[in-house]
């Protein structure tokens, strides 16, 4: 199998004075100055309702950047039917010339669509410039070499066979239709959730998050560039519940690829269950879903890289990660030698608008994220448990903009060291050093969820006896660095527990879950 090998997209610096960052500032100029008119593309035709929606960047809720237009439970029933009469001429072509549309996709994501993307991203989901370059530009890229290179490896992998007798596996696609149910946080996500099923054979229906229509858009229109045939990847803005019902009372449903909340994972899964006997086949359920990611630093650990882990794995991109740093356990001994460098680097922090380079931190998505991180801020101020040690404000007249806030716990079973907010907010507890082992014990017992954690420490064997003891609690570990910022082709990324069925976005574990193989014995 002869595909060029995959190499990690490189992260272009913006600084200023560069050609990137002139050829950004242009293209958000050019999107806030148009108002955009957003149809869904079902059967590889724009679908226009009349029942259009506003789109306003989460940091500036007064300005427009366009309407999309919301569809219903028919153009649902539209888009599977599309899906499946793309099915039989998608699933025959062979496999390289699936893999040269997506490998075309990745140089359009590389080049021209590079800074639509990111400025896509910026205004539509307020993130700012460097986070945007790592997910719209080049995580997705990453994704889909990677996922070329990936699937050639499955295509290659053949039984054994003997004289008189020839064994050989079909990676088939499944039968039935893929839904993809894609996340606002990571545009690079987005994009992979239909891509990797698409990639194996299948055809795909895809709803975003209607936070993120506007870059969801932008992806579509790449997609069409690249050559993707009609109905392979049909676009849907129906609400959740209305696409739910629909897909999951359908028999061809065939797997579901999501990335989103525990909640409506487990209840998309109860449904899926509910239906069992309506499917033709088992369905896949792939899912990425909550965290409540750790740093537990050790006496040992270098003050200042645990304060860097904090505040970056914490704070960029507004803690929307779903590998966010928002519980942290640190030792008595070292408490106030980490917190004066917290304090450095939190001064250091500018929050506002992501067209301002200079602002690290913008606003959280939306009005109901807004309000859920605020109350659990004055949850705090009001705790006989918890002092709020940094930020704490937040203000929603311009846009929702959330201060980066540091709460101090003396109770490691305080709330917001087990629930999950999803923004800026991080809970620390500082443990008595000859404690280390028993807190590692209560980290473990209050981790509902297993996505990512970080150990920070200087002694081998502590790190030894982090990595071995905190073994179920993060399905991404990290010695020494935040816990996030996975790199595809280097972290394969995902968890366990409430995280998610842990099949490795951008790997060949997940790509497998798109398949159906066939086995043959031919005898001579
Ligand atoms: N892959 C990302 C990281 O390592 C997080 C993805 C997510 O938030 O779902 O930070």
């Amino acid at each position: 199998f002869n595909v060029p090998l995959a190499e990690n997209e490189p992260v272009l610096s913006y600084a200023p004075g560069t050609p990137e960052r002139e050829a950004l500032q242009a293209q958000l100029k050019a999107y806030k100055q148009t108002e955009v008119d957003i149809p869904m593309y079902i059967g590889g035709q724009e679908v226009r309702t009349g029942n259009k929606v506003p789109i306003h960047p989460p940091h500036d809720i007064k300005h427009c950047l366009g309407y999309y237009h919301q569809g219903d439970e028919t153009h649902v029933h539209h888009a599977i039917e599309a899906a499946l009469t793309a099915k039989e001429k998608w699933a025959s072509l062979s496999w390289e010339h699936r893999a040269a549309i997506f490998l075309k996709a990745a140089d359009l994501v590389s080049g021209p669509y590079r800074q639509k993307l990111n400025a896509a991203t910026m205004l539509g989901q307020s993130k700012n410039a460097f986070q945007a370059e790592i997910d719209a530009a080049c995580e997705f890229a990453d994704f889909l070499r990677f996922n070329v290179q990936y699937m050639t490896d499955i295509y290659a992998d053949q039984p054994e066979s003997a004289p008189g007798m020839w064994n050989r596996v079909e990676y088939r696609p499944l039968e039935g239709f893929v839904f993809a149910l894609t996340p606002f946080n990571f545009t690079s996500i987005a994009g992979n959730l239909p891509t990797a099923p698409a990639l194996m054979g299948n055809t795909v229906v895809w709803k975003p998050s209607k936070t993120a229509i506007y870059s969801a858009q932008v992806l579509m229109e790449l997609f069409n560039e690249a050559g993707v045939p009609a109905g392979v990847i049909n676009l849907v803005y129906a609400s959740g519940p209305v696409a739910a019902k629909v897909i999951f009372d359908h028999p061809e449903f065939a797997g579901i690829h999501f990335t989103g909340s525990t909640a409506v994972f487990q209840s998309m899964w109860k449904t899926i269950g509910g239906n069992i006997e309506k499917y033709k086949s088992y369905p896949r359920i792939v899912g990425e879903t909550g965290g409540k990611d750790f740093i537990i630093a050790h006496q040992s650990c270098d003050a200042k890289a645990v304060a860097t882990g904090i505040v970056r794995g914490g704070f960029e991109f507004q803690g929307q990660k779903c590998s966010a740093a928002s519980r942290v356990y640190l030792p008595a001994s070292r408490w106030e030698e980490i917190k004066g460098h917290i304090a450095t680097q939190m001064s250091e922090i500018k929050m506002g608008d992501p067209e301002d380079f200079s602002n690290f931190v913008n606003a959280v998505i939306d009005e109901s994220s807004f309000d859920k991180l605020a109350g659990a801020i004055d949850h705090a101020k009001a705790s006989q448990e918890a002092d709020v040690i940094f930020g704490g404000n937040y203000d929603k007249s311009k846009g929702y903009f959330i201060e980066p806030t540091i709460i101090q716990t003396s109770n490691p079973q305080y709330i917001t060291m087990k629930e999950e907010l999803f923004g800026p907010v991080v809970t620390l507890y500082v443990y008595e050093d000859a404690k280390f082992e028993e807190t590692m014990d209560i980290l473990d017992k209050t981790s509902m969820y297993a996505l990512t954690g970080a150990i920070f420490s200087q002694d081998r064997y502590a790190a030894e006896l982090a990595t071995k003891r905190l073994v179920n609690c993060a399905g991404n570990f990290y010695i020494n660095d935040k816990p996030t910022g996975a790199v595809v082709g280097q972290q394969p990324f995902g968890g366990a527990r409430g995280s998610g069925t842990n099949d490795k976005a951008g790997s060949a574990i997940n790509l497998m879950r798109w398949v159906s193989p066939r086995t043959i014995k031919e005898t001579f």
